[in-house]
């Protein structure tokens, strides 16, 4: 479950970590009083759940007698599909250092790992992929927890400068809120270093492990359906395991593990998913109609892969659904689709002729419609 970012900052703040003053607005008056209350200039911030709100113009420095007009800009904005619908108004941080700091649950060393980075601000992914050895990882031995001189080892060979005690006072303290509100990711972009020396917390993110929420009942009540992405809430009303991703291929499959393995096929291919869905055991045609209606929707889906291995999915009632959504018109972008399993010469059959392109292998359908979405990326 996504916080957002007033939200984490809150949390964060319990645990000692220095934020910036702020208040939530929900519209452009309210966001006038508050900047007026602080007296001098403030941040203004779409709470979305979403990254790379700075870049999509949902983060903006004005005074307080701007504050009105800065917010009605940001409030009701659309930020990759979800719309703004309050905005955080908070004390301008004085920058001249942007770092990052973050904490996630690495699968492969059965830790949580910190990550310490001096090229902070900007997007950490980004970052990743062009600078790896920019950002200093370190599993976290889960027993010791993590110790204030390691805290401090990490943050100096990521070279960070300033008061490197203060620096790992804060990355312990965040250390800590990850443990103790059980997230599976907590980060703080940009941890910045003010002109004046002090460290502040000027953005935060943090998400929690939806199977801990149980042990903490004041948090699970912060879920707001409404925040999540349109989507998502429609794919739940229709029971189906629905993730949506950055990318331009729509994904459809049954069983998680398949859907997966055609994420991955994907990606190879140079492709980028926009999706995760998988209808699940034994769909009918209904569903897989539904399942291939929502995916069309999205206006990222630039092509659609849907890979089927029938068992209790019979192939033949895929395809009833696939030709049904077609056939309304549902469907304004290329679709290729595998299917192999139960019925599999049934649906081979009901697909003939029809503006589907059928591969033999998962393989060749996935190299396939990242040329019909334009090429590797
Ligand atoms: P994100 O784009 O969603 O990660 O939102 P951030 O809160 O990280 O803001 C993006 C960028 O806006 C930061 O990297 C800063 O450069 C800038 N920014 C955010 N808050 C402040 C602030 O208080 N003062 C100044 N000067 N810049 C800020
Ligand atoms: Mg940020």
């Amino acid at each position: 479950m996504k916080l957002h970012e007033f939200q984490a900052k809150e949390l964060l703040a319990q645990y000692g970590v220095p934020v910036p003053p702020g208040k939530v607005a929900y519209g452009p008056e309210e966001a006038e009083r508050i900047a007026k209350d602080f007296g001098k200039q403030v941040v203004i911030k779409a709470q979305v759940h979403v990254g790379g709100r700075g870049k999509a113009g949902g983060v903006k420095l004005a005074q307080p007698e701007e504050a009105r007009e800065v917010a009605g800009k940001i409030l009701g904005m659309d930020i990759k599909g979800l719309t703004v619908k309050k905005v955080l108004v908070a004390e301008a941080v004085d920058i001249a250092r942007e770092y990052y700091a973050g904490l996630i649950i690495d699968r492969s060393s059965q830790r949580a790992v910190l990550m310490v980075s001096k090229e902070g601000g900007v997007d950490i992914e980004e970052v990743a992929r062009t600078n790896p050895e920019a950002i200093v990882k370190y599993p976290i031995d889960p027993h010791k927890g993590l110790r204030h001189f390691e805290a401090r080892e990490v943050v100096k060979q990521a070279g960070l400068e300033g008061n490197l005690n203060r620096l790992a006072n804060v990355i312990v303290q965040l250390y800590n809120a990850f443990k103790g509100v059980d997230a599976s990711l907590a980060e703080i972009n940009p941890l910045v270093v003010t002109e004046q020396g002090e460290i502040i917390a000027a953005d935060a993110k943090i998400d929690l492990d939806d199977n801990a929420l149980f042990r903490h009942p004041d948090l699970a009540k912060l879920r707001e359906v409404e925040a999540e992405h349109p989507l998502e809430i429609e794919a739940s009303n229709y029971g189906f395991a629905y993730v949506k991703l950055d990318g331009d291929v729509g994904v459809i499959g049954n069983g998680a593990g398949l859907v997966m393995y055609t994420l991955d096929l994907v990606n190879r291919a140079g492709g980028k998913p926009a999706n995760f869905l998988d209808i699940g055991g034994g769909a009918k045609a209904e569903v897989v109609y539904n399942a291939v209606k929502l995916v069309a929707k999205d206006p990222d889906v630039k092509g659609i892969f849907i890979n089927i291995f029938g068992g209790i999915t019979r192939a033949d009632e895929v395809a009833k659904g696939v030709i049904q959504a077609l056939e309304e018109g549902l469907v304004k972008v290329p679709v290729v689709m595998r299917v192999a399993g139960t019925a599999e010469e049934e649906a081979k059959k009901l697909l003939e002729g029809k503006p589907i392109y059928l591969y033999p292998n998962s393989l060749e359908a996935a190299g396939a419609i990242v040329t019909m979405v334009g090429g590797a990326k």
